[in-house]
Order: structure tokens, then sequence, then C-alpha cells
């Protein structure tokens, strides 16, 4: 009995507990992974996913999710899609086909509909009062401010890797932005012969480095998942910072064939991992040069959502 699941940010911690309990009672990836992002985007208390995300600029909350299944490289993606529960079910029910994996904004809403996925406002009171209180300082808001990416990735007892990402996107983004989150190779990115990862940060910084794919050839280059995730995030760091003057955040998470994990980030970033050895662990992680390092939270409390 072998399996890991891995996720970003704190809020994830309650969803990577159920997704290791599917995989202790011998569910797939895909399973353990729809279900333990659904519990976040059911959550109206994470303002960045889902129920109660972070609306655009004029007040619609639109939703990004992508899926991909590492033993034979189908994807599903949807961008841009208002008024239903689960993009992550969505965008892996469009793995299912050979054709139209990825759809956005009307299209992918039509789709939904007409197979039966669950429609939700995903508008809240909060929600609607944040932007109230900060649709006009859109342009002072640092990087659009407040966003982050719930990313799962599982591995089952099967040697099945999956990655899988949901985000309402960047805070007041202009209506029809579309970020790294469902775009494959940028926001997530599985392969089981290899290893998986996926991205959260600002995307348009993360799709200049096409990041998820990134940290998967340097798994396939032979680097550890912890080299290969600190490599891709601070390599790309560098090349922004020398091209562009900067580099806004980025953070991805990554995990190798065997279920063993890795982290690069250019801020402090909490993930979560869980394992068949190892209860769901809180960890906070943070740059030290071109390095990532990390440590198990014993506090939880200490570390503010998300
Ligand atoms: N990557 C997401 C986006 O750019 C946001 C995030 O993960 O913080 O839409």
């Amino acid at each position: 009995m072998s399996w890991s699941v891995l996720s970003t940010w704190k809020m994830s911690l309650e969803g990577c507990r159920i997704a290791a309990q599917q995989l202790a009672k011998g569910a797939t990836a895909a399973d353990a992974l729809v279900a333990g992002i659904e519990n976040v985007e059911d959550n109206p208390k994470f303002c960045s996913v889902g129920f109660g995300g972070l609306p655009a600029r004029d007040g619609h909350v639109y939703l990004d999710g992508g899926f991909m299944d590492g033993d034979t490289l189908r994807f599903g993606a949807v961008g841009s899609i208002e008024g239903f529960r689960s993009p992550i079910r969505i965008a892996r029910s469009l793995s299912a086909y050979k054709f139209n994996n990825f759809l956005v904004g009307q299209g992918a809403e039509a789709y939904a509909k007409a197979h039966g996925f669950e429609a939700r406002d995903n508008r809240t009171s909060k929600s609607q009062a944040r932007w109230e209180a900060e649709k006009d300082h859109a342009q002072d808001l640092v990087s659009y401010d407040g966003h982050d990416t719930v990313c799962f990735l599982t591995r089952d007892d099967a040697g099945t890797s999956c990655a899988g990402v949901s985000t309402s996107g960047l805070f007041l983004k202009e209506p029809g932005r579309v970020g790294d989150s469902p775009v494959i190779g940028s926001g997530f990115y599985a392969d089981s012969e290899i290893g998986s990862a996926a991205a959260t940060g600002v995307g348009e910084e993360i799709m200049k480095g096409a990041l998820s794919h990134t940290a998967v050839l340097y798994m396939k280059a032979g680097f550890t998942a912890q080299q290969a995730a600190e490599r891709a995030v601070l390599e790309l760091d560098a090349a922004l910072t020398r091209r562009n003057g900067s580099c806004n955040a980025i953070s991805l998470i990554a995990m190798d064939r065997d279920g063993k994990f890795g982290v690069g980030t250019n801020i402090v970033f909490p993930f979560v991992y869980a394992s068949d050895t190892q209860e769901p662990t809180l960890y906070l992680a943070q740059r030290d040069g071109m390095r990532t390092v990390y440590e198990a939270v014993t506090d939880i409390d200490s570390v503010v959502q998300d």
C-alpha cells in the first residue's frame, strides 16, 4: 500500500485529509483528487476558490479549473466559467474526450449545463462586500492581491499520478482573463512515469516559464522532486528579475513517481502533504537563496489563511 497527496495552501488541509482517507480505502488518484479539491471549492471561508471566490472587476466570479491523468496524459480544463459548483469536476469530465478538452466562457458553461453539472451562484455577501469596497482601487493592488489556487497532486496504490487545480484567479481581474491554472504545462502537469507538478501565484509569471512542465522535465532529467521544484521556480524568478526587474509571487509543488514531494517558492508558502506513512501535515516553505526550505508547522493557527 503506497499513496500520497500534496496540496497548496492551508485551505487544502481538510481536503487533503479527505483525499488521504479515500486513497487509504483504495480510491483512484483521480477520485481522491476531485474529492479533495471539491472540499475547498465548497467552503465559502476560502475566498480564492469556488463558492465565495474573488470577483473580477465587474463583480462576477469566473472560475478556472484543470485536471490531468498521468497514465494517459489526458487532460481537461475550463477557463472563466460562471455559475457552476465545481470546475474540477467539469475539467475532469472533459479529459475523457479526444478533442475539445479545454473550454472557456460561454462554451464551458453550455457544456456544463448540457452534462448536468451542478449550478451555483458563487457570489457570497462577503465576496460582494469586498468587491464593493475595493473595485475602484484595482491599480493600487500589488499584483491583484488576494489570489491563491488550490492545487492537488495525488498518487494512488496502482502508481497513477494525477494533477488538478481550481481557482477564481486574480482579484479584480479583467473579465475574460485566464491565468496559468487551467493551462496544461503551466498550472498543472502529471506523468505517472515521471511525476507531477502544479503551480500557484501570479499566472502571468508562471506561464512565462510553463512552470509545471518545466518541473516535470527536471524530474525526467534525474533531479529529485525537491530539486526540480526549486529549480523551476527560482530559475524563472531569476530570469524574470534579470530581464524585467522583478518577478511576482510564484510557488510550485511537485511529486515524483514514487510519491516523494518537493516545493519551490519565492514567498512564504504553506502546503500540505499526506501519505500512507504520514498524517496530513501542514508545512511552511520559504526561499533560501536558490533553494527552498520548509518545516512542519506545529501551531496550525499561527499560519494565516489561505
Ligand atoms: N495562478 C492563479 C492565477 O493567476 C492565481 C494564484 O494561484 O494565486 O489565476
